[in-house]
């Protein structure tokens, strides 16, 4: 391929292959902000509502239990009366229990301090213990209840949410703490299953940031977050967080983008956060990424495969131009050297009788035939003693050239000197018995010919002189006749025919 053929090539590749690339990288990256808006905008509201509905729904009714058990006659007589025979408070508990599948139930006097449980009194309350700081908490505070997560004492680190109600007697004066607790687990599974269909990382906090409920991705391996602003990323704007009733941000956490929804729940006094990674190996957005390049290069590689074919086809149609004589669609000189490249080459390995035939042929007195019958007609003789002499040689060994105004050359392949003449005088004869139309009757011309075969050594300008000369000889010998300088035949000698 020539240079600028390569250049042309490497130009044409480096522009599909731009070309495909930015539009795939392009639709990458619109796909990859159109997720990440869509998580914005609608996956993180739509999931912080339904878990908000999913919370509530779970609560509302231990809440209501524990509403129940603190305003029961029985509980606040038994506690007036002096909490004789503890075991009828035990009993009380474990119907609550059983009857509304609580993991536990419990009641905490004022007065005398005593932790009773469906199992019976536990302990008495030790202000001065960590674990019972809940309890000050409670007997202090203004709301009626309050929601709280600890690890239930009796089941080993369950993690319990605790309704903790307070107990009024009926002077509105406090006596006491009872509740229900209940597992998690179908807080952790809804958390889990977030996390594994959306990716969504769902966590609470109290209205301090203290974090209470997590999923088991939230936290990387080695890292240990207690409160909203141990977060990384979340330091600076924790305190805002906690104090909008909802708001979202998109923050950077070790490095990664994530988009965060937060959301009051009033009830309890909790904080839902939703939040999503944003994942740049998303199958969503990188297979399509994938197809449109697989597509690209597929499309490429055809294009480039189409403009080779269109070009060389071009290229040939241009070659063949350029090699053809366009009055008569045989070769021209140009055509000659292509073909005699070839036929040189291969005749060089030839036997004796299979040697390359050289016919040079001259129309007679064809100045005569343009000032008589004008140009066009000079010209239609030429076209049709062409196809004349075509009609005698045999497609696939003989080869004609126009190879100057009214002459032609033609090379025979697997000739010898008789086969030569014969051919010579058979174009001859033909050409002689054509018969050229013209307005004014009919008319024939006639041709002299040289011929000679080529010595396998010599160059074509040498043996084509030798022809020339034949020819010569043939035109000074009176014309229409063939002359050759071939041993064994009449060497110079003009055979005329009448
Ligand atoms: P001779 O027998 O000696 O060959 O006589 P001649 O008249 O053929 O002489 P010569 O070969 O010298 O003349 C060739 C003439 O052919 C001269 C030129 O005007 C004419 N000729 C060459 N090419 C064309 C062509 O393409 N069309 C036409 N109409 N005439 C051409
Ligand atoms: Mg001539
Ligand atoms: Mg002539």
């Amino acid at each position: 391929m020539p240079n600028n053929g390569r250049r042309f090539f490497i130009f044409l590749i480096a522009l599909l292959v731009t070309g495909f690339l930015s539009v795939s990288l392009l639709s990458y990256f619109s796909a990859r902000q159109s997720l990440s808006d869509q998580v914005v905008s609608e996956i993180l509201p739509l999931t912080s509502v339904s878990v908000y509905s999913k919370i509530k729904q779970d609560l509302l009714h231990p809440i209501s239990i524990a509403s129940l058990m603190a305003h029961d006659t029985f509980v606040r007589d038994w506690v007036m009366e002096g909490e004789v025979e503890p075991e009828r408070m035990t009993r009380y508990l474990k119907e609550i229990q059983g009857k509304y599948q609580a993991t536990t139930s419990f009641f905490v006097s004022d007065s005398s301090r005593k932790y009773y449980h469906s199992s019976g009194v536990l302990r008495e309350v030790d202000l001065t213990d960590s674990k019972d700081a809940w309890y000050q908490r409670v007997s202090q505070m203004s709301k009626d209840y309050e929601i709280n997560i600890d690890i239930e004492s009796r089941a080993l680190n369950q993690l319990t949410v605790f309704i903790n109600y307070r107990v009024y007697d009926y002077q509105g004066n406090y006596i006491g703490v009872t509740g229900v607790g209940l597992g998690v687990n179908s807080m952790q599974e809804m958390i889990e299953s977030y996390r594994s269909s959306l990716n969504l990382d769902i966590f609470f906090t109290d209205y301090q940031g203290n974090i209470l409920l997590y999923g088991p991705s939230f936290m990387p391996d080695g890292e240990s977050y207690n409160n909203l602003r141990d977060i990384p990323g979340l330091e600076q704007v924790s305190q805002t967080l906690l104090t909008e009733r909802s708001s979202e941000l998109s923050y950077y956490k070790q490095g990664a983008r994530v988009h965060l929804n937060s959301r009051l729940i009033e009830e309890f006094n909790w904080h839902l956060f939703v939040e999503r990674q944003d994942d740049p190996w998303d199958k969503r957005i990188w297979w399509p990424l994938l197809i449109n390049l697989a597509i690209g290069c597929l499309v490429s590689l055809l294009i480039i495969i189409l403009v080779v074919m269109v070009i060389h086809r071009y290229q040939k149609q241009l070659k063949d131009l350029a090699e053809t004589d366009k009055l008569t669609g045989v070769r021209n000189r140009r055509g000659f050297e292509q073909i005699w490249q070839l036929l040189s080459q291969s005749s060089k390995k030839r036997a004796e009788n299979d040697g390359l035939g050289i016919v040079l042929l001259d129309i007679d007195h064809f100045k005569r035939v343009n000032d008589q019958y004008g140009h066009l007609i000079g010209d239609k003789v030429i076209e049709q003693t062409a196809r004349c002499i075509k009609q005698q040689l045999k497609p696939d060994n003989d080869y004609i050239v126009r190879w100057g105004g009214e002459e032609f050359l033609l090379l025979l392949e697997g000739a010898d000197a008789e086969f030569v003449q014969q051919k010579a005088e058979q174009i001859r004869e033909a050409v002689a018995n054509n018969k050229v139309e013209t307005d004014s009757g009919l008319f024939s011309i006639t041709v002299s010919i040289g011929c000679t075969l080529w010595d396998g050594r010599e160059g074509a300008d040498h043996v084509i002189h030798r022809a020339d000369e034949a020819m010569y000889l043939a035109k000074t010998a009176g014309r229409n006749q063939v002359c050759s300088d071939l041993p064994g035949t009449q060497e110079f000698t003009a055979v005329t025919i009448d």
